[in-house]
């Protein structure tokens, strides 16, 4: 209660002081300005279709993802992509209640049907964690793990190798770059096995090629999971 006094909630984009039953949520002002991600969108990979386009995208009907299907929140342009520049680079953890909200708002159903067993957020390298100080898809995926009732698995996937900026890079060469870049914890493994956790549930923060994703499922699936579904906070309208 104090530390909510000290630091009272804000707005997640205009950063106004807002009431504390008011927390995760855009103010008066903002409401309705982040996009979220809605359309026809194809029922493997979760990107807005063409009009040309049937169930999947040309994508999804080439090439099939580890993943059983991609959920996205919002649109990764103008003032989603602000806050998740704050969210990631500007020391505010905070705003995971809003992502997680909103995300829960549009999927919680969904997911809740998928028996989803535990959460896995893409994981940072260690060094950029040192740096950062947390995780962005952990702080994301931890509530999204406690609103489902399932663990959150923060030490099963590491990332061993710190992956340059990838923007410029098409899709193939991507995920040349990162597959090796994530490996299965083994000593997690044996626990979430004894476990009995099968279905996972992978969190990111960005789907863009989904290489990122697509990379993580690969690792897990060759592990023996069946192959996860995906949640992410935005994505960007077409592959690359
Ligand atoms: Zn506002
Ligand atoms: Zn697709």
């Amino acid at each position: 209660m104090f530390t909510k006094l000290l630091f009272p909630p804000v707005c997640p984009l205009c950063d106004k002081v807002v009431k504390i039953d008011e927390e995760g949520k855009l103010c008066r002002n903002c409401t309705g300005r982040a996009r979220p991600f809605t359309g026809p969108a194809c029922l493997k990979c979760g990107k807005l279709l063409t009009d040309d386009e049937e169930a999947y995208c040309g994508n999804c009907r080439k090439n099939s993802f580890h993943f059983r299907k991609c959920h996205i929140t919002f649109l990764y342009e103008d003032e989603v992509r602000d806050m998740l520049v704050k969210f990631k680079y500007k020391n505010r953890k905070d705003m995971a209640r809003f992502f997680a909200n909103e995300s829960l708002g549009r999927f919680k159903e969904v997911l809740g049907k998928a028996g989803i067993d535990a959460v896995v957020p893409i994981p940072i390298h260690k060094k950029r964690m040192k740096k950062r100080g947390y995780n962005q898809a952990a702080e994301f995926g931890k509530l999204i793990a406690q609103e489902l009732g399932v663990p959150c698995l923060t030490e099963l996937l590491k990332r061993t190798r710190q992956t340059a900026a990838q923007k410029e890079l098409g899709a193939v060469v991507r995920l040349m770059n990162l597959m090796d870049a994530f490996e299965v914890d083994k000593t997690w493994l044996l626990r979430v096995r004894e476990a009995g956790i099968k279905k996972l549930l992978l969190v990111d923060d960005i789907f863009t090629t989904g290489s990122t994703l697509e990379c993580a499922s690969i690792k897990l699936t060759e592990c023996g999971f069946p192959e996860p579904d995906c949640l992410s906070i935005s994505g960007t309208r077409g592959i690359g």
